[in-house]
């Protein structure tokens, strides 16, 4: 979720903000920075060829395919969409269930609002939507669409949404509009479906953090837009064309992605390039930051990470650098990047394998992208670990319903998950460590793992075991 560094208007953050601002420190002693490549010729017994691959394992063949069109107003408020989703289940099911996010508690209080006005499909009878603690204004956070009969395990279902998206003022948050850009991200219905356990209804919670479940979608976007503003957005962008009345049509693909970014805005592009990864970062007229330099930060923080994670997971980054509300947000092949601040980029790019790649049921088990997320802080040299976090109240492997507030979830998940992470890897060296969770980036990548991954791949390792369930972490 979000790495959130300042602006603590509705939120007490402040414990949050010396967690986050604890410095741009060299890495501690005994983290080794960059690591040694695992040896070739090592003396451990390798684990089975399942358990550790030595690439990432592709994403699965019978995914689901999304075709998403979007249309922005003129008033950069209103957008008009449409899903079109192909998705074939992996256990019998009668229904459809997408999760509507800017209806939850934290969003729609500041005139997000996104409204189903039609589903369509040869086994569509009906649709409704259902609370999940969704804001009380907004019509539920959930949309379930009724079919005529069970599907069976392995047939394919097609059906197309259409809808409508509101975006409020400005904040914190995946949705907004300021003066001359809008994004939205999460900004459709989202399709919660977790292979080999079903639907996600998971709540929407007044947490400031990310409650989906979603597998990675071959996913095509199509953004039209005034002609005077940039498109920034998931996946490998084409060139503009003229939509004509004023109006372009930006369109990309993203092949295994979990959920999508747009932001449309005047922004000021520049690119630079890391290993195979293109990236692309826009800034707003006026913007104090330089585009070109924060592109070449990025370059340099993605090759710092994949010495440690593997190869990055996309072809291309995008980050539209959004006014200052203090933090970013992560989203496949983007970032909505609304602060300066190193340790917040750093944490975002992690996000690229913890999240974007390797996937989890973020209500259920935050830790698997948030704890990693925040480790790689560490590991890159843009935190310091402080071991005393390791004392803090509270249990790592926690659901989004578990914790009283923001405050707690921030400093057990981000603040104790990533010192146990550290910890773990310092009791048991860095090199065995390190191979042994390249293994389960690599055996887990574009799946939804859970905890008992994490305990799989580091089962030549219960020392580093021991100090991850001392914290709570596997529950
Ligand atoms: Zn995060």
């Amino acid at each position: 979720m979000p790495a959130f560094v300042t602006r603590p208007w509705r939120y007490s953050c402040a414990f949050v903000v010396g967690l986050l601002l604890a410095g741009c420190a060299p890495a501690p002693e005994g983290l080794s920075f960059p690591p040694d490549p695992p040896s070739a010729d090592s003396d451990d017994p390798a684990p089975a060829d399942e358990q550790c691959p030595s690439n990432a394992v592709a994403p699965a063949e019978d995914r689901p395919v999304i075709a998403l069109e979007f249309s922005l107003a003129e008033n950069l408020r209103i957008v008009t969409g449409s899903e079109t989703l192909t998705f074939t289940p992996d256990l019998p099911t009668e229904e459809l269930v997408f999760r509507l996010v800017p209806n939850s508690p934290v969003s729609a209080p500041f005139g997000n609002l996104l409204t189903v006005t039609d589903v369509t499909g040869k086994e569509v009878i009906d649709f409704g939507y259902e609370s999940a603690d969704a804001y009380p204004t907004t019509p539920g956070g959930l949309l379930v669409v009724d079919l005529a009969e069970e599907v069976a395990a392995g047939d394919i279902v097609e059906v197309s949404i259409e809808f409508e998206l509101e975006l409020g003022d400005g904040t914190f948050d995946r949705f907004g509009t300021a003066d001359g850009v809008s994004w939205w991200a999460s900004g459709f219905p989202l399709l919660a479906w977790e292979p080999g356990v079903g639907w996600s209804r998971d709540p929407l919670v007044t947490l400031l953090g990310e409650t989906s479940n979603t597998q990675a979608a071959d996913t095509t976007i199509s953004v039209e837009a005034p002609e005077d503003l940039e498109v920034l957005m998931t996946g490998a962008q084409h060139r503009p064309e003229s939509a004509g009345d004023g109006r372009r049509v930006w369109t990309s693909r993203e092949t295994a992605a979990r959920d999508v970014s747009v932001a449309a805005g005047k922004f000021d592009t520049a690119d630079a390039v890391a290993g195979d990864t293109e990236i692309t970062v826009g800034v707003l007229p006026d913007a104090e930051t330089d585009a070109a330099e924060l592109a070449q930060e990025t370059a340099s923080i993605i090759e710092d990470l994949e010495e440690f994670f593997g190869p990055f997971p996309y072809d291309t980054l995008s980050i539209p650098v959004l006014p200052d509300f203090g933090g970013g947000i992560e989203y496949p092949s983007s970032i909505l990047l609304a602060s300066e601040t190193r340790v917040v980029l750093v944490h975002e790019i992690a996000h690229m394998w913890f999240y974007g790649m390797i996937g989890n049921s973020q209500f259920r088990d935050p830790w698997l992208d948030e704890s990693f997320a925040s480790y790689a802080e560490v590991l890159e040299g843009s935190s310091e670990l402080d071991t005393a976090d390791l004392d803090i109240p509270g249990d790592v492997g926690d659901s989004m319903s578990d914790f009283l507030d923001t405050d707690e979830y921030f400093s057990v998940v981000y603040g104790k998950g990533r010192a146990a992470l550290s910890a773990a890897r310092e009791a048991v060296g860095a090199d065995s460590f390190d191979a042994a969770l390249r293994c389960y980036i690599n055996a887990q990548a574009w799946q939804i793992a859970v905890p008992e991954d994490i305990a799989t791949a580091l089962s030549d390792l219960p020392e580093a075991i021991q100090i991850l369930d001392d914290a709570g972490a596997f529950g």
